[in-house]
């Protein structure tokens, strides 16, 4: 593979994408006056028209997308979403419509807001939704405020919050975020939260206890009800991370079960492209109890029109500037009208038969730590590889050579050497043979040439990298040879 040079390298001072026209009208130099204006730019690149564009096409070629192929990244739900949600959203109405025009002149929109609320609270049973939080980590931080502010209201906010060792890594942080101790509760085999563990840990110093439902192994917390009670019955509330709803729609209802806030990723579930730096949005649902302590404002609707209600004395407050990200808003509103009832229902059916048709297919090759079913994801380890001195790193790495992208690794931690695969619904079977074709090639050449693995991948523009030194000593900037500057 033929390398690419940095922008500065193919730099000439002899050259210029355009070539102006000499200038004939006064220069602007006076209206810039007392601006902070920049005297020069030393080695600015000067390049091309052609040699530009083609820099960054082939630069953009070394990328990979889900526009591209399967990307299962387990717990990030990159699945594939409708293009056309992405044209509703570009509707001028929707991206004309300044955050500080009246009321009256944006009731469309603030009907919208309303409508995927009463849509959420149909889907998951709770009492009502904020739509502020702009992502999944920042639901549960608003989450941990309500409860933290109900338990204030009743004179003590209390100590900790309960965290399974198969949740979610945001769950611990946001907790801690919101002034609370964060206590470990071990899983039982099965995979699942270890009731005796966790009746033995409720005490009344105990805000709430943070579920991920399916849990991070992608195991259905099958006695949800049960752990509600107990949460329950010393005060404390059930904080259930929703972020797997893909998984769930249209077959169980969190609110059903006696969960009592929960956040859903928008950014997964619901049309939404997850990753790449774009916006995101993390709705959070309610039991009545904490309906009051809601961020501000509140889409109020009175008849058949609409306010928004800032006049809520137990609010949180604000959480985000305006209502949230109102255009992935809009596309999760497409997506669920799209689908109906009906529609959302086989989404969850297609990922769980796709998840359970990877892990059917592999797991004679990779080793499963737990046998109990799973839902829209699966973890493998690499416990039949380690003998051969291959590891899980080694093994996602080798996917790359086989042009697929590798799941996630090393998570989660209650899992040695994790593997962690999530095809999600929009896979076919036919993509979804190809990956575990390749995956079982991987784990024959584990067998028999090891050092393939250890050095891949061998296809790519950037071989195996130092990931330590990546993250902690990034090469950020270009310095001409011999030059000391920053
Ligand atoms: C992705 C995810 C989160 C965090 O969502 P962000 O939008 O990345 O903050 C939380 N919990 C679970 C289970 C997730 O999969």
């Amino acid at each position: 593979m033929i390398r690419e040079p940095l922008i500065f390298e193919l730099s000439d001072q002899e050259k210029s994408a355009f070539l102006w026209p000499p200038l004939d009208v006064p220069a602007p130099k006076e209206k810039l006056a007392g601006l902070p204006l920049r005297q020069e730019i030393s080695d600015f690149p000067q390049v091309s028209e052609p040699e530009v564009v083609r820099h960054f096409h082939r630069l953009s070629r070394t990328n990979y997308s889900v526009d591209e192929g399967f990307y299962p990244l387990g717990s990030c739900t990159m699945k594939f979403n409708p293009k056309v949600n992405e044209k509703v959203a570009a509707l001028s109405g929707f991206t004309g419509g300044h955050p500080l025009l009246p009321e009256d002149l944006v009731q469309g929109n603030l009907r919208v807001l309303k409508w995927l609320e009463e849509l959420l609270k149909e889907i998951t049973g709770m009492a009502a939704f904020t739509l502020q939080p702009a992502a999944g980590a920042h639901g549960e931080l608003t989450g941990m405020m309500l409860i933290r502010s109900y338990h204030e209201r009743q004179g003590h906010p209390r100590k900790y919050v309960l965290i399974p060792d198969s949740a979610h890594g945001t769950n611990p942080s946001s907790a801690h975020l919101c002034g609370y101790q964060v206590i470990e509760i071990k899983s039982n085999e099965q995979g699942t939260v270890d009731l005796a563990a966790l009746r033995e840990a409720m005490t009344e110093e105990v805000a709430a206890l943070m579920i991920t439902n399916p849990n991070t192994l992608g195991i259905f917390e099958s006695n949800i009800s049960e752990i509600a009670d107990i949460v329950h019955q010393r005060g404390g509330f059930l904080y259930m991370d929703g972020a797997n709803m893909n998984a769930l729609m249209g077959r169980f209802r969190p609110g059903d079960s006696g969960v009592d806030v929960i956040h859903l990723n928008l950014h997964k579930t619901f049309s939404t492209p997850h990753g790449g730096g774009g916006p995101g949005s993390g709705p959070v649902g309610v039991s009545e109890k904490l309906e009051p302590f809601l961020p501000v404002p509140v889409v109020v609707q009175e008849g058949d029109r609409f306010r928004l209600d800032y006049n809520r004395p137990y609010s949180i407050g604000r959480v985000r500037s305006f209502y949230g990200n109102f255009l992935v808003v809009v596309k999760a509103l497409a997506y669920i009208l799209a689908l109906g009832s009906q529609g959302l229902k086989e989404v969850s059916g297609i990922a769980v038969l796709n998840a359970n048709y990877i892990r059917r297919s592999l797991e004679d090759v990779y080793y499963l730590q737990y046998t109990t079913p799973t839902l829209h994801e699966c973890v493998f380890s690499d416990k039949f590889q380690r003998k051969y001195g291959v590891n899980n790193l080694d093994i996602a790495k080798r996917l790359i050579d086989y042009g697929l992208h590798p799941p996630t690794v090393s998570f989660p931690l209650t899992v040695h050497g994790a593997l962690m695969i999530e095809p999600t619904e929009t896979e076919s079977k036919r993509d979804l043979d190809m990956f575990i074709q390749a995956m079982r090639k991987i784990a024959q050449e584990a067998a028999q040439q090891p050092e393939l693995l250890k050095e891949a991948p061998h296809t790519t523009y950037v071989r195996r990298l130092d990931e330590t030194r990546a993250a902690r000593q990034p090469v950020l900037r270009w310095r001409p040879e011999g030059s000391d500057r920053e």
